[in-house]
């Protein structure tokens, strides 16, 4: 095979890029497809079959992830509510960082999260810790492009910096992949995400540009998850996403408005790989793992969920040093409630244990926005009346019952969660 992981199948290839940024021919580059979903592309001429590309490819091999302890599961919600704003759910991530700023070596952390930039792309970059946590907030429904990180982290580390990494599992296990076994990630601390899947730029982009038409105005910020306090119920798990146009004003859109959520929750868009991602297993890459705690009261009925529960596992012994510091020092302002994790990974049935089932309709979806408008392909994949009342009838379901009819529906996927 001419330049190994280069000529992988949309189902066993993320897209992290990694196999680019190892090859010492430098002749694989990431080139999207017609769904703006990236791949590897290789210079068959300049390849010289060494094998580096598949050494690191996350789909290829599993990566080396330090001290492994039996995992642990906490409910974890941050006691500021300004912080807790700022998050996607419960602010697990800020609470990691913070505990990790506590971690004896002196150096201020580089923290790599996804953020969108200025043109409204998910990319990742990289600030102090001391600088704050802000563009990394809230979960970004889109592929983010690693661009340089791996070989800029590899640098930092090698300049025995101390790093952050906060990505998909798909992600994690590529720079773990990229960067080796041995010292060097010593000084590597890795949060991966549940996650079930991630749509491509180019859906966003689009989606964007006809928002902004019907609206009469360019969108100029997005904000996923976008949580709105007007009574219980639509508290953080309406998943709102809030849009700020040129002319001023701002639009919230809740997950059936908007045809981007819409789609994304029904699965209809995502990576390929994403459908048989290997990577939703309880057994993770990241020191530790963050979540959404989805279904919280029913384990911690005592726990107040309105303004959101992450869920954090600890997967190695540094993931559990720093966690405990968090439970050990209140004035790290995050709380803290030991789960038992044999019954949540049975209740929960989310994508912390297996992966998305696609939509039935996602191929239908891509053959008609290539070439029509993208409203229309997603009103026509799913629309909307009958996608809301699906997931509402769904969302009542206990988890068993949910997993029995989602199985006999021969993995049409909605209702989904994140
Ligand atoms: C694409 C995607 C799918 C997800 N699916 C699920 C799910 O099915 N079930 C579930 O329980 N949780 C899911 N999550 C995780 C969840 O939405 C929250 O990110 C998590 O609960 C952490 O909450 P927080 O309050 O600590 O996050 P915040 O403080 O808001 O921090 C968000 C974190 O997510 C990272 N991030 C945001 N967008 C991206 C992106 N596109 N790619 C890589 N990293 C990103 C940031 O770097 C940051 O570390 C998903 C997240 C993403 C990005």
């Amino acid at each position: 095979m001419v330049g190994g992981k280069a000529t992988a199948s949309p189902e066993s290839c993320c897209g992290c890029g990694a196999c680019a940024k190892a090859c010492p021919r430098q002749c694989i580059r990431m080139v999207a497809d017609a769904d703006g979903f990236v791949f590897p592309q290789v210079d068959a001429d300049a390849c010289v079959n060494c094998g580096r590309c598949e050494q690191v490819c996350p789909f290829e091999r599993k990566p080396d992830v330090g001290d492994r302890v039996q995992p642990k599961i906490y409910a974890a919600r941050q006691r500021s509510q300004a912080v807790l704003t700022a998050a996607a759910s419960g602010g697990a991530f800020g609470g990691i960082a913070a505990a990790l700023s506590d971690e004896p070596g002196g150096k201020d952390w580089w923290v790599w999260g996804a953020v969108l930039d200025e043109n409204l792309r998910v990319c990742h970059r990289c600030r102090r810790l001391s600088e704050g946590l802000e563009p990394f907030h809230k979960s970004k429904y889109v592929q983010s492009d690693l661009g340089d990180a791996l070989p800029e982290i590899r640098r930092q580390l090698k300049a025995g910096e101390r790093v952050l990494f906060s990505g998909t599992p798909c992600q994690v296990a590529a720079l773990r992949n990229y960067l080796g076994e041995g010292p060097i990630q010593d000084n590597l601390f890795c949060v991966d995400l549940v996650c079930h899947g991630v749509p491509s730029q180019r859906m966003f982009d689009r989606y964007i540009e006809e928002e902004g038409r019907a609206l009469k105005s360019p969108i100029r910020q997005v904000e996923f998850r976008h949580k709105v306090y007007r009574g219980r119920k639509e508290g953080w798990d309406s998943r709102y996403m809030r849009l700020t146009l040129a002319d001023g004003r701002q639009k919230v859109r809740n997950r059936y408005q908007s045809r981007f959520l819409r789609a994304y929750y029904a699965y209809l868009f995502q990576r390929k790989s994403c459908y048989t991602c290997p990577f939703t297993t309880a057994e993770r890459n990241g020191d530790v793992t963050i979540g959404d705690f989805w279904g919280v009261k029913r384990m911690l009925p005592e726990v107040e969920e309105d303004r959101g529960i992450s869920l954090i596992q600890v997967n190695t012994a540094a993931g559990e040093r720093v966690t405990e510091r968090v439970t050990e020092r209140v004035e790290l302002e995050m709380e803290l409630w030991p789960v038992d994790r044999e019954a949540y990974i049975k209740r929960s049935g989310g994508a912390m244990v297996q992966p998305a089932a696609a939509n039935r309709n996602r191929k239908a979806f891509f053959r008609a926005a290539r070439d029509d408008s993208f409203f229309r392909a997603v009103d026509s994949a799913i629309p909307a009346w009958k996608e809301w009342a699906k997931i509402e009838f769904m969302r009542r379901l206990t988890p068993e019952t949910r997993r029995k009819l989602k199985r006999l529906r021969h993995g049409n996927g909605s209702g989904a969660k994140g």
